[in-house]
């Protein structure tokens, strides 16, 4: 379970289960357990209005340096 959380104000943004290594280049919404985002559109934004993401659909593509993570990551 990863805790995402805003690289600005540091709410938590979502509580995510990330599969496999490496960067958290985009969260699969069926994987993200809590999300405390605020949508305006396809803009992910934190509380704070920081942008987090865009939503794409089945998955948010995140961009990278608006957030943080920390937790562990499931190794399949
Ligand atoms: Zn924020």
């Amino acid at each position: 379970m990863l805790t995402i959380k805003c690289s600005r104000c540091r709410k938590k943004v979502f509580k995510y289960h990330k599969i496999g290594k490496g960067r958290v280049l985009h969260c699969w919404k069926d994987r993200i357990i809590k999300d405390f985002s605020v949508r305006d559109g396809t803009r992910v934004l934190c509380s704070c209005g920081n942008l987090i993401g865009t939503d794409k659909g089945s998955r948010i593509s995140m961009k990278q340096n608006a957030f943080t993570f920390r937790g562990t990551k499931t190794h399949k």
